[in-house]
C-alpha cells in the first residue's frame, strides 16, 4: 500500500498534538497545577482545512483563527463539524467585525469600546452571547495590539453590560523573549490584573496567554488557555 500524502500529514500534526499536550502536562506538573484546568487552543491560521480535520480526528475541539476572510471561508467548509469551537485572535478592523460577530463562538483580541460596542450590536439575537477576553498590552509596545491595563476596567464594565457579549477574563501577546524570567514576569503582570478583575467579575475563568515559545513560562504564571500555532501545524511562510 503506498501512504496518502494526507496519511502522512495527519499522522505528523497527530504526534504533535499529543506532544503539545504532554508540554502542557509537564508543565502544569512543574507548577503543581492540575492540567485539566489549561486549555489548548490550536491556531491554525494560514493553514489548509486539511490540517484542522487532522487535529479534530485526534479530538482537538478549539481552533483559532487571526485573518477574517480566510477564517470565515475555513468555517463555512468545516461546517458539518458542529461542535468545533472557534476563537478569533487577530485584530480587528470595524469594517470586519460583522463578520467576526456572525461566525466566531469567542474573540479574544476586544481592546476598545468601539469594537465591543459594535461585536455587540452584530451578534445575532438568536446565537448564545460572544464569549470575549480583552487583550491587554502588557509589554506597552508601540506596534502591538491590546489596551493599556488602566483600560481594563472601562472596558470589563462596558462589556459586562452587553447582552450580546460574556466576558470571560483576558489575554496578552506579551513581546517575544527566549528569557524564561523575562517572560514570566511579563505573564504575572496579566495574572495580576486578572485576579483585580476577578474581584469585580467572580464569574470570570479564563486567562490566554503562552504561545508556541513560551508555553512553560505561561503555565507557571497561571495561564488556563494556552495557544500554540507553530509546534502544532509547523512554520508558517
Ligand atoms: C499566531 C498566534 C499564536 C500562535 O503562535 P505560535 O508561535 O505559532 O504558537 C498565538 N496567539 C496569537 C494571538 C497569534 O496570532
Amino acid at each position: 500500500m503506498t501512504p496518502q500524502l494526507t496519511d502522512k500529514y495527519m499522522v505528523t500534526i497527530a504526534e504533535r498534538l499529543t506532544s503539545a499536550y504532554a508540554r502542557i502536562a509537564e508543565a502544569a506538573q512543574n507548577a503543581q497545577r492540575n492540567s485539566n484546568d489549561i486549555t489548548l487552543l490550536a491556531v491554525s491560521k494560514t493553514k489548509p482545512v486539511s490540517d484542522i480535520m487532522a487535529a479534530y480526528e485526534q479530538g482537538q475541539r478549539q481552533f483559532g483563527e487571526s485573518y477574517v476572510q480566510e477564517a470565515v471561508d475555513k468555517i463555512a467548509q468545516l461546517a458539518t463539524f458542529s461542535d468545533i469551537v472557534w476563537h478569533f485572535i487577530g485584530p480587528i478592523q470595524s469594517n470586519k467585525s460583522a463578520l467576526v460577530a456572525n461566525h466566531f463562538d469567542w474573540v479574544q483580541s476586544v481592546d476598545r469600546l468601539k469594537i465591543a460596542k459594535r461585536l455587540n450590536a452584530q451578534r445575532p439575537q438568536e446565537m448564545p452571547a460572544l464569549n470575549i477576553l480583552i487583550q491587554v498590552n502588557i509589554s506597552a509596545e508601540d506596534a502591538k495590539s491590546g489596551c493599556a491595563a488602566e483600560e481594563i476596567d472601562q472596558l470589563a464594565q462596558f462589556i459586562s453590560q452587553c447582552s450580546q457579549l460574556k466576558l470571560r477574563g483576558l489575554m496578552a501577546i506579551p513581546a517575544k523573549s527566549d528569557d524564561a524570567n523575562t517572560q514570566i514576569q511579563y505573564f504575572e503582570q496579566l495574572q495580576t490584573c486578572f485576579d483585580k478583575l476577578q474581584t469585580q467579575y467572580p464569574h470570570i475563568d479564563t486567562l490566554s496567554m503562552g504561545m508556541s515559545n513560551d508555553v512553560e513560562a505561561a503555565i507557571t504564571a497561571g495561564s488556563t488557555m494556552v495557544r500554540i500555532g507553530t509546534d502544532i501545524f509547523g512554520t508558517r511562510t
